[in-house]
């Protein structure tokens, strides 16, 4: 339990008494995240959260919160936005929430396309500011004008642009991170290169990434377009013809079974009852061609526009990537979700199989995305009826025994969530820089602090 004197501590460690948050509902509200999306989740982590939210707006008041906390056991948990939707950055056992929001300068956008940012700047403001620089983002979420660069590194994985540019583990995208660790004392370290791997994507639980270096791509003028087709399996065709082949310009490329568009209200006038349908994001100048190829391929256009920042209405990403999964759940709180990926040679039999064990119980939404070894692959955060969590489990299962990879998004660890490398660089990363485990604790399940004594002895 905090004490007073650890509240009136904090606040001599940050510029700004204020900057340290106690009231009972902005700390809940600090402590959120989109945990919902899961039933599973939401039963288990309802009741949690911290005791104060520290605002920090520096690395030199991360660095004197983090030495506090240390010496005086407080679990530390960082967020950036709260846009992550499996409790990533939920307290489990009280202490601070890290709200980094504030560490939000844009540095700068080098001549050779490379941002170096503070954790708490927004997606879409970076994206703003790249595009005046005549570069973009390579790849970011559907959540991108709300969520912060330092927590898609944390908990993000890629997004819109993944199709191109592959995920944020990929093609050398993360150049370099500034990381404050909760050493005795903790310490500001740079990770280069494949060194980032180890706190990327690791949830806060092994580091506070305090700066960031994203490689980013020449900016490209690009166009939406919708195409209705009468099956789903039309859809997919289309969509993963345009998807795998390099001569299309494209940022995404998404294919989504009927019902599921029967959720997306505000762009009710491109649905087509009863179709399915493919969203684009491509070059403007290939946008003629695209629609030609589409109703060549049978396909009706219900949209062809110019897209003219994140701003554009509709703004189709928004119905994307997870944002699928919220619509689906606003028209009926009955909807879950799963993370899939599929077989490029065997999806066609993967979809029939989960078709017949399932039904409609999975409704498909794929997207696209390049791997590491420049291979273009469906992916799939299909739309899931929740019943049971035997249930669930048992499409998880059936899924993998079929060839289906699942990251399973009910889960609220790093390595449950299928995001775990297998050479435990994160894990190894915790030993050393987090050695109480005051950062995130819970989150890193692998990590024992017995083991981490042990370690420290041997060093
Ligand atoms: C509707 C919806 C759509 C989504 N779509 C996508 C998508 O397309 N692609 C995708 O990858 N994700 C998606 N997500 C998940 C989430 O939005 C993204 O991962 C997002 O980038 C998280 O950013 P955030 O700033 O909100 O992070 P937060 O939720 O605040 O934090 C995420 C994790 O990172 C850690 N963290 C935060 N800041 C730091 C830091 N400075 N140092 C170390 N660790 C840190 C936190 O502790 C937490 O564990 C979606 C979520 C929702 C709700």
């Amino acid at each position: 339990m905090m004490t007073e004197a650890d509240i009136a501590a904090l606040k001599q460690c940050i510029g700004d008494p204020a900057r340290v948050v106690t009231n009972a509902q902005t700390v809940q509200r600090l402590s959120r995240d989109f945990y919902w999306y899961s039933p599973v989740l939401k039963r288990q982590l309802d009741d949690k959260t911290a005791e104060a939210a520290v605002q920090p707006v520096s690395t030199d008041e991360v660095v004197r919160v983090l030495t506090y906390c240390n010496e005086h056991g407080i679990p530390v948990t960082v967020r950036g936005a709260g846009t992550g939707n499996y409790g990533q950055a939920i307290p489990l056992e009280g202490g601070v929430v890290l709200d980094l929001i504030g560490m939000d300068r844009i540095v700068e956008i080098t001549a050779d396309g490379v941002a170096v940012v503070e954790p708490g700047v927004r997606l879409g403001a970076l994206e703003a500011a790249a595009r005046e620089a005549g570069w973009e983002l390579r790849c970011y979420p559907s959540t991108v004008v709300k969520a912060a660069v330092g927590g898609f590194l944390g908990g993000g994985s890629g997004g819109i642009g993944s199709i191109s540019h592959g995920g944020l583990r990929d093609f050398e995208t993360v150049r370099a991170m500034e990381v404050v660790t909760m050493e005795d004392p903790p310490r500001v370290v740079l990770h280069e290169g494949q060194a980032v791997h180890d706190v990327l994507h690791a949830w806060g639980t092994n580091g506070i990434i305090t700066k960031i270096w994203l490689a980013l791509t020449p900016a490209v003028e690009w166009a939406q377009c919708v195409v209705a087709f009468d099956t789903f399996d039309a859809a997919f065709t289309f969509g993963e013809t345009v998807a795998v082949d390099p001569a299309w310009t494209k940022r995404l490329v998404t294919v989504f079974e009927w019902p599921i568009p029967s959720a997306f209200a505000p762009i009710a006038t491109y649905t087509r009852k009863d179709k399915a349908l493919v969203f684009f994001m491509i070059a403007a100048v290939q946008l003629e061609a695209l629609t030609a190829a589409a109703v060549a391929a049978g396909g009706e256009i219900t949209l062809a526009a110019p897209f003219t920042g994140l701003k554009t209405l509709p703004l189709l990403s928004d119905y994307t990537w997870n944002h699928t999964t919220l619509w689906a759940i606003k028209q009926d709180a009955s909807f879950t979700y799963l993370q899939c990926g599929f077989d490029p040679e065997k999806v066609r039999e993967q979809f029939a199989a989960l078709k017949e064990r399932f039904g409609d119980e999975i409704l498909f939404h794929i997207e696209f995305s390049k791997r590491g070894d420049g291979v273009v692959v469906p992916g799939s955060i299909p739309v899931v009826r929740f019943s049971t969590e035997e249930r669930l489990n048992e499409m998880i299962d059936f899924c993998r025994s079929i060839g289906v990879g699942v990251a399973n998004p009910h889960v609220n660890n790093v390595e449950g969530g299928g995001r775990y490398r297998e050479d435990n660089v994160q894990l190894l990363t915790k030993y050393k820089y987090d050695p109480k485990g005051l950062l995130n604790p819970g989150k890193m399940k692998t990590f024992v602090k017995a083991e981490a004594a042990k370690e420290a002895v041997v060093a």
